[in-house]
Parts: C-alpha cells; structure tokens; sequence
C-alpha cells in the first residue's frame, strides 16, 4: 500500500467556518507510514457529495481515511453513504451498542434512543471502538478498497487512527517510510530557486523536489520514500547536498529555522553584539530578534525612530541630511545604523527606514521603497529594496525585517571566525 485518499465531511468546513486540521494531521500520519496522500478531498454534510467523492477514491488509491458524519444527528450521513454505496444494509452492532450504553452509564445518565444509529454499522463492515467518544468508526471495503471511517471531533479521530487503523496500514505499506525536510533560502525568487533546481523538481524523481513561498523565505521541501528510515535519510542527504551545491549561501537554514535564530547563533559564536534602529519597522525586527530564546546574549536593544525628530535627538542623525535626502534614504538609513551602534555601543547595527504605505508614496519613492544599512566592523554597507506597491503594509514591514536579518547573516558569515570557548 503506497497512496491514499483523505475525505473530509461538513458543511462548517465547506462554509469556511472552520479549519479542516484532520486532514492535515491524518496525511502527516500517513507520510510517516510511508502512505502518500494523492488527494484530500473536501465535501458538504450531504449524501451524493459524498458517495461521488468515496466512488472517485475506490477506483483511484490504495486506502480511503474519511473523518466526519459519525454522530447521531439527521445530518450525520456517513454510516448510510457507505452502506449504499456498497450495497448493503445498516445492522445494529451489539458491541458498539454495549459501549454507548456503558459510555452514558459512566456519566451518569441514560443513552438517549438517538444515540443507537450511532450503533449502526453496515452489514460488511467492522465496527472500529471508540475509546474518547460514542460513535465507533467504520472499517469497510468499498470496491475492494479499504475505507476507514473515523470521527470528526479530533481527538477522538486521532485516538482511533493512531489506536487501531494505523497498525493496520503499517502492516500494509510494509515498513516503508516517507522522510521530509525543508531547505530554508533567502535573498533569491521562487523562480531563481525553482531555475537552479529545476532537473532536481521534475515529476516522477524520487526525492521529490518542491518549492514553497513565504515573505521572502523560500522553502525548498524534499521527499523521500524508502523501504527503511536510513536509507530514506541517505537520500535526503545526497540531495540536500546537491541543492547546497547550487543554492550555496542563499540556504540559511533547515526545517523550522527562521533567520533571526540563525543570526543569533552565528552572533553568538563571534561572540559579537547588535542593536537596531527601526522606522517603517517599528519594532518588527526587534520583536523578530527578541523571539529567539537567548537574545539577550547578543542583542542590545533599538531605537524605534518614527519621526525625523527622533531619529534626529535620539541617533544622532543630522537635520541636513534628512532635509537633503529625506527620511527614507541611503545617507539616513547609514546614519540610523551608525548611531544604534553608538548608542548601544554594538559592533554591529542594523537600520530600516522606509515607506510601507498604503499612502505616502511619490514617483521617486514609491511605497515598497525600503533602505537598510548594516554597520559592522568591515564598515557600513546599504540595501536599496522595492517591495512593490501592491503587498499589503505589513508584508513589506515583514520582508523589510527580514532583508534586514540576511544582510546581517551574510555580512557574518563572511565577516568572522567562531570565538572557541574557552
Ligand atoms: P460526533 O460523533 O462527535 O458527532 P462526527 O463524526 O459526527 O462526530 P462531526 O459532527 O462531523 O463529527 O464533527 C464534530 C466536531 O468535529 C465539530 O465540532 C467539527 O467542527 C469538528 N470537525 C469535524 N471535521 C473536522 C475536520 N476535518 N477538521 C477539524 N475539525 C473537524
Ligand atoms: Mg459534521
């Protein structure tokens, strides 16, 4: 068994009045059985929907994991779907029946005669027990696929999968194993990255090789299936090493890494500190620096400088200069940097200064238009950045934040040498 569906049923998950999480955790179970998930298929609390969407899986996958519909209610439909789709009747299992009557007994109060349908199973199936809730879930075949019918409620789903539907899909997958993990990249775009790799991203290769986007960061996902988890692991490895070859300094990290954290540890091993002056920012990348545990090792503090006047009386700025160049400009951002470094007394200072709009902008300065300068002991360098007009404010404050962060990355990555501890 390699491939499986995911079905998930309700109306609220239609609507958009809540989050479809049981797919997510069920394909991520599935991953690491070595099962992968060709399709999660979404539907109404609605009966042809879902016969429609159970009749496309059993012709298409290996297994069918279908959450939703389980409880007692008139719009709970899966136990009669699946009946009908096999074609056989509903039969009350006495089991179940004895767990709903202990369920209610354990509380307190009487099972009310709603309840029973929940005791329905159809005449092929296996009742799946329930250990967290009422309704048991439902084993069946529907056209020689296998069909696992689970609960809704989460916990009671994942307590039920993990319990008695995944030891019998590990027993099926045969003790493969699928392995992930992320490359993170700044600095290139999607399609930089994607031009670089593109032989590696090719349908059908084995790593699978895929990219995804966010504020700049781009992630690089690579899949492994194997018949063990060491040989999994090799080949993520080969084709780790083979994505590093091409994307070189652009990776800064792997799975849940941000930049901050990798700017954090790369301070720490220079033993080296930074503070930061903020406008358009207004305190982002200090509450970026700051999330990471430990900062306080290597991070001074900031300067949010809004106005000119501050950033005037508080960095030093000189009046000619933001009256010559104005606020958001290569001499301002060189000199915000300059004076945190002073003010903090910090090797290293990062400033933002910039116009996230939506208004504010001119023909020369268009909103997107951010300068960043870094002071470091190599001398003071700037970043002129146009993040377009069209994102939304706090995603240039975010990209902003984050421009700011590589360029402190590379600068230390070429700048020094890890301090031995002593
Ligand atoms: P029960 O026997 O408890 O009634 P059920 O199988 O009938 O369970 P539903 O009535 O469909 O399940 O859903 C019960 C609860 O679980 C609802 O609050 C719903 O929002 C939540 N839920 C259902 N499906 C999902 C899903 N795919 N992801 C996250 N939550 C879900
Ligand atoms: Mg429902």
């Amino acid at each position: 068994m390699r491939r499986a569906w995911v079905i998930a049923s309700g109306t609220e998950l239609t609507l958009g009045q809540s989050v479809d999480t049981n797919s997510a955790w069920l394909a991520a179970r599935l991953a690491a059985l070595g099962i992968r998930t060709e399709r999660i298929v979404v539907v109404p609390d609605d009966a042809a929907a879902l016969r429609d969407a159970l009749l496309q899986a059993a012709g298409a996958t290996d297994a069918i994991l279908l959450t939703g519909g389980l409880g007692p209610t008139d719009d709970d439909l899966t136990r009669q779907v699946l009946a009908d789709v096999v074609g056989v009747p509903l039969e009350l299992d006495p089991l179940s029946i004895e767990h709903l009557r202990a369920f209610f007994a354990a509380r307190g109060r009487d099972m009310p005669e709603r309840n029973t349908v929940q005791a329905l199973v159809p005449r092929t199936a296996r009742a799946i027990p329930n250990a967290c809730g009422t309704a048991p879930g439902v084993r069946i075949a529907v056209r020689g696929t296998p069909c696992f019918a689970l609960p809704g409620v989460p916990f009671e789903m994942r307590a039920m999968f993990d319990r008695d539907v995944a030891p019998e899909l590990r027993a099926a997958a045969g003790g493969a194993v699928l392995l992930s993990r992320r490359l993170q990249t700044f600095g290139l775009g999607e399609s930089d990255v994607g031009g670089r790799i593109a032989d590696l991203m090719q349908r059908g290769r084995d790593p699978e090789v895929g990219t995804t986007a966010d504020l700049g960061v781009i992630g690089v996902r690579i899949n492994a299936t194997a018949m063990s988890a060491d040989e999994a692991t090799r080949r993520l490895d080969d084709t780790e090493a083979e994505i590093r070859r091409r994307l070189g300094d652009a990776i800064f990290g792997r799975d849940d890494d941000t930049l901050a954290a990798v700017v954090g540890r790369l301070l720490t091993a220079a033993a080296a500190t930074l503070s930061t002056a903020e406008s358009c920012t207004g305190g982002l990348l200090g509450a970026l620096i700051t999330e990471v545990a430990g900062s306080s090792n290597y991070y001074r503090g900031g300067v949010v400088s809004y106005a000119n006047e501050a950033k005037i009386r508080l960095l030093g700025v000189s009046a000619a200069d933001v009256e010559q160049h104005g606020a958001v400009s290569e001499a301002v951002a060189r000199a915000m940097a300059d004076g945190a470094g002073r003010l903090f007394d910090t090797p290293y200072a990062l400033a933002v200064t910039g116009i996230a709009g939506p208004a504010g902008g001119t023909p020369e300065k268009p909103v997107g238009l951010v300068l960043i300068s870094l002071c470091s002991p190599a001398g003071s360098i700037a970043r002129e950045c146009r993040f377009g007009s069209d994102p939304p404010r706090q995603v240039i404050r975010m990209r902003a934040a984050h421009t700011a962060l590589n360029l402190l990355r590379l600068a230390l990555l070429r700048e020094t040498q890890p301090v031995q501890p002593p």
